[in-house]
Parts: structure tokens; C-alpha cells; sequence
């Protein structure tokens, strides 16, 4: 693709003023920046105007390009090597000012050398397991959770007793003599000494061996919704790991895992629980206390109730926040046939079996299946 002349990408004349092309440079920085440009092909337009604005607005350099042309800046392998060598520390001000303008939080200034790049911090991933009762109520719990933080003792500053870089004089670049076709000329690359910053230290941090960062042990109280449930997860927002350099923190995920209960089952919002019944409970029905997840409850075990029965709760399941619905709870019956029987008991049952106990009609078509076979 044919590199763009610098005069046009910035729209000035050949003969442009510093000023003229440092208030061009400004206007297409607001239009293009990447922190805050919709526009399509944004951060390239950004980035296209920032090369030829390094370029032009240094005296020396926009000599060579309009020798040259883009050839000024070219390596021998035909690939373009001044870019990442470009001084960008006078665009610090152009650039931190258009940021202010749309409420930005520049961190003492927006620069492209490497050493103080704007980064938000990540997003963390926390897995929590609750008991059963926890995810059904809802409940606070403290977590504690290593979040890469700035460090303590130096503000994430790296050191103490900051002065500007002697060997860049605070630039953040240094300069070097290289060869080109069309003879040497003076490439820049990040300063080696304080990698960019334009800042180094009387006395480096020994905490955190100059880096800023800190991995910290940091308590968190969370609110655990009511009907949580495994595979769930909540966002604490700007709980994650920190920013550098005035970037926004990470958010904190916590994905949750439900132990089962011993008792109650759960299916979304619905409880499920199997109840035992003597065999008159089903036969006579009763009134029958139950537990639920919101206490203990009367229930009315209906005359003539079968093994495996389902019989409603309704409003007894989860109330959750989750979903903001409310389930209901269902008892499953489980009629217990009596193991051992003493010997009034025998008796009874003896007598019962006297009695005509096969009038339903399942006995009935039992009856024809045996005369067929
Ligand atoms: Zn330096
Ligand atoms: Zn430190």
C-alpha cells in the first residue's frame, strides 16, 4: 500500500507554519483518537496522523522528508523504521488535552512510548462453593483474592526521588547515528535506562524492584443473591485487577458451584422432596408435617394416595433474585411397606386380608391375563 504524503494526511501546505500543523495535528487527534473516535478505521487514522505529525513538527526530520520523501525513513529492507523511534513526547500535551476534553483520566499524561502505555487491568475469576442453604437464602461471604495491584510503598510510581532521565533528558528516546541509502541520519529509540518514561529514580523501590506492581491479598465481602445456582456468575465492576497508568481497573467474576443438599433436590426454582407414608397414612390419608426451605409445613396426604405421588406446594420453592420468580415446592411420596410386623399387627392384617381388598380394577384385568395364558 503507497504511504500517504505527511503535508496531505495532515492537510496543510508544504509551507505550513509548526503552528499550523501542530493545530492540524489537534483536530484530526480528536477526530481519530482511539480511546474516543467512532469513526470507522479510527486507530489507523490516528496513527497515520501521529507519524507524519512526528515528523513535520521536528525541523530536522521534516527536512529529510522533504529531501526524500518517506525514502528519509525507509531501512535497507524496504520495511519503515523511524516509526517506533519517533520522539512522541511532544504530543504528550496535544494528546492528554484532547483526552481531558472527553472526561478521561489521563494518568499524568497519554503516551505511546512503551514505558507508560495506558492499560486497563484484566478481568479476574473467582470460583466460589456454597452449601445448598447459602444458594437458597442468599448470604454475604468474605473472599480473599490476589489482585495485582500498584504497589504500596512507591504509589506504583517504581521508585522514590524521581528526577529526569539523564540519559534522555527526560525525552524518553535516545538518538543514534544510522546508515541509509541516502546516507546516515539520526534514528531515535526507547531509552534504555528508564524505558521510556523520561523519569528515573534516586533510590528504586525494593518492594517491588521498580515494576509499580504489587500482588496484594485483598478481603471482599459479597452478596450472594437468594436462588444462586451452579454454573451462576455475579460481576463485581472494577473489583479486578488494577489499571496502569491511569487505566481502568478489571472487573471480578464469581462463578458459583451449588452443593447438593441431602434432602431437597432442586430443579430452577422448584424443590423437589420424597416424604415416607406409613401404608394407612396413604390408605386413610392424614395431615402431614413437611420441611421446606422456608420451615416446616402441614400438608394434606389425601385418602387413597399412591406410591410416588406428586403433590404441590405452590410459593414454596426458591424465591429468587436471580430471576426474580418465585417456585413452588413438590412432595414425592414413598409408601413404605412395613418390614417387620409384630403380632397384634399380623393379626390385623390378616383380618384385612378377609376383607375384599381387590375391588379395584387393576385385579380385574390381572384376572383375565391369568384365564388367557
Ligand atoms: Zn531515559
Ligand atoms: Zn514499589
Amino acid at each position: 500500500m503507497d504511504k500517504r504524503d505527511y503535508y496531505e494526511v495532515l492537510g496543510v501546505s508544504k509551507t505550513a507554519s509548526q503552528d499550523e500543523i501542530k493545530s492540524a495535528f489537534r483536530k484530526l487527534a480528536k477526530k481519530y483518537h482511539p480511546d474516543v473516535s467512532k469513526e470507522e478505521n479510527a486507530a489507523e487514522k490516528f496513527k497515520e496522523a501521529q507519524e507524519a505529525y512526528a515528523v513535520l513538527s521536528d525541523e530536522n526530520k521534516r527536512k529529510q522528508y522533504d529531501q526524500f520523501g518517506h525514502a528519509a525513513f525507509t531501512n535497507s529492507q524496504g520495511g519503515f523504521s523511524g516509526y517506533e523511534g519517533f520522539d512522541f513526547g511532544s504530543m504528550d500535551d496535544i494528546l492528554s488535552e484532547v483526552l481531558k476534553n472527553f472526561g478521561f483520566h489521563t494518568g499524568g499524561g497519554y503516551s505511546n512510548s512503551r514505558g507508560n502505555r495506558r492499560q486497563d487491568g484484566s478481568d479476574l475469576l473467582y470460583r466460589m462453593t456454597i452449601s445448598f442453604d447459602e444458594a437458597v437464602h442468599g448470604t454475604k461471604r468474605d473472599i480473599k483474592v490476589d489482585v495485582e495491584d500498584e504497589c504500596s510503598e512507591c504509589d506504583g510510581k517504581g521508585g522514590f526521588g524521581s528526577h529526569t532521565c539523564p540519559e534522555c533528558k527526560g525525552s524518553g528516546t535516545v538518538s543514534r547515528q544510522q546508515a541509509s541509502l541516502f546516507g546516515s541520519f539520526i534514528s531515535r529509540t526507547t531509552c534504555p535506562t528508564c524505558g521510556g518514561t523520561g523519569t528515573s529514580f534516586d533510590k528504586t523501590c525494593t518492594k517491588c524492584h521498580g515494576s509499580g506492581r504489587e500482588v496484594k491479598n485483598k478481603t471482599l465481602t459479597v452478596t450472594i443473591p437468594k436462588g444462586v445456582d451452579t454454573g451462576n456468575r455475579i460481576r463485581l465492576a472494577g473489583k479486578g485487577e488494577a489499571g496502569t497508568n491511569g487505566g481502568y481497573p478489571g472487573d471480578l467474576y464469581i462463578e458459583f458451584s451449588v452443593k447438593d443438599d441431602e434432602f431437597f433436590q432442586r430443579d430452577g426454582n422448584d424443590i423437589y422432596a420424597v416424604i415416607p407414608l406409613t401404608i394407612t397414612e396413604a390408605v386413610l390419608g392424614c395431615k402431614k408435617m413437611v420441611p421446606t426451605i422456608h420451615g416446616n409445613v402441614e400438608l394434606t396426604i389425601p385418602e387413597g394416595t399412591k406410591n410416588n405421588t406428586r403433590l404441590r406446594l405452590k410459593g414454596k420453592g426458591i424465591d429468587s433474585d436471580i430471576n426474580n420468580k418465585k417456585g413452588d415446592m413438590y412432595v414425592i411420596t414413598n409408601v413404605i411397606i412395613p418390614s417387620k410386623l409384630n403380632r397384634k399387627q399380623k393379626e390385623l392384617f390378616k383380618e384385612l386380608d378377609d376383607t375384599d381388598l381387590d375391588g379395584d380394577s387393576e385385579f380385574k384385568d390381572y384376572e383375565k391375563i391369568l384365564k388367557k395364558y
